[in-house]
């Protein structure tokens, strides 16, 4: 049999991290014939927390499940990883500012980089999910010189999702039936959903739902859909951020389906006139492990627009840790 696939996952003991390991040893992530390690990173405070999870992971006794260690060494973590699930992140606190934030961020995501380049896989892939999402993954890929820019990736598959659920909502149309929506730019309020390509059941969704709804309802509730969940659960959208995270890893090594793209935040190459560089959600098709961002799309004024407005908070995001010496 193949060697397993080693995966690693930070912030193994959160709230995603419980929502997301289960799934991956099932299989739902890299398929049912593929077997995996699971290489658990935490920081000493939850280690142990994660090593119970151990635990629970041994009691489903999941045939593809090859092995699982829980680290706090970042350096022994991501030895031999093909794929890194970066969850872990230090959330805003009471008071906290942005730059705090950036600052506390970039001190993991930049020591998270090291470790990659250290001992990672040659077919290494990440996806950063710790929020900020797009600049975390920046700060780590700078940190990892040895390894190809274009394998931090930043997670916008749930933003994605949302879209795809609140046009299949508005046009009575199952999910399945709808195809090509993309997000562009940070992973933030900022976002732009954009259905101007999209179809449900092949018809172009802008023929079924009007601008008002677009610009006054649809972005403004995904964008947004985050807090929504926190007012009405209680808590965050932790199962449906980890169903994400699964789904942009899958559709990246197994490909995007025919006819369909995905979104992603992948380091900008100068598409769309977004800086190249820079962590930039994108429509991309994916084959063969790799990715590609879909070209020669018409942007419409209006996208033109809500792309160029999150691009440019991208651009601060960048300019604020290049300050901080992080990048
Ligand atoms: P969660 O598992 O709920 O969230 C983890 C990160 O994902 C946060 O940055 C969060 O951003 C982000 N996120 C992205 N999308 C979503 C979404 N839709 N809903 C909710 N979160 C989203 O956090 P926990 O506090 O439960 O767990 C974090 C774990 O990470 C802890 O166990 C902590 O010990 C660990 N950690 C590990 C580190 C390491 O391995 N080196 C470093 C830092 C922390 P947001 O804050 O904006 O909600």
């Amino acid at each position: 049999a193949p060697a397993p696939v080693t995966v690693t996952v930070t912030g193994a003991a959160g709230q995603i991290g419980y929502a997301l390991l289960f799934r991956i040893a099932s299989g739902a992530m890299l398929g049912p014939d593929v077997r995996v390690k699971l290489n658990l990173l935490e920081i000493p405070q939850a280690a142990q927390a994660a090593e119970g999870t151990l635990l629970e992971l041994q009691d489903c006794a999941f045939p593809l499940l090859a092995g699982m260690e829980v680290f706090e060494d970042p350096v022994k973590a991501f030895d031999g990883a093909n794929i890194a699930m970066l969850v872990g992140a230090r959330p805003r606190g009471p008071g906290m500012e942005r730059a705090d934030l950036l600052k506390a961020n970039g001190g993991i995501f930049s020591v998270q980089g090291q470790a990659i380049n250290a001992g990672a896989a040659a077919d290494f892939k990440a996806v950063v999910v710790g929020n900020p999402a797009n600049t975390n993954a920046l700060i780590a890929a700078a940190h990892a010189r040895d390894v190809p820019a274009s394998r931090f990736t930043a997670m916008t598959r749930l933003d994605h999702d949302r879209a795809v659920a609140q046009l299949a909502a508005k046009t009575g149309a199952p999910v399945s039936a709808i195809s090509n929506l993309a997000i562009w730019g940070n992973h933030s309020a900022s976002q732009y959903p954009d259905i101007t390509h999209a179809t449900v059941s092949g018809q172009p969704a802008t023929e079924l739902v009007d601008q008002g709804w677009i610009a006054d309802e649809f972005i403004p509730r995904v964008a947004k859909r985050g807090a929504e969940i926190i007012a009405v659960r209680g808590g965050s959208s932790a199962a449906s951020a980890a169903n994400a995270a699964i789904e942009h890893m899958r559709l990246w090594v197994q490909g995007t389906p025919a006819g369909d793209w995905t979104s992603m935040a992948v380091p900008s190459d100068g598409s769309y006139g977004v800086p190249a560089g820079i962590v930039s959600s994108f429509p991309v098709t994916t084959s063969g492990g790799d990715y590609t961002i879909v070209p020669d799309l018409a942007i419409s004024e209006f996208s033109r627009a809500r792309i160029d407005a999150s691009v440019a908070e991208l651009l601060a995001e960048r300019d604020a840790v290049a300050e901080l010496g992080l990048f």
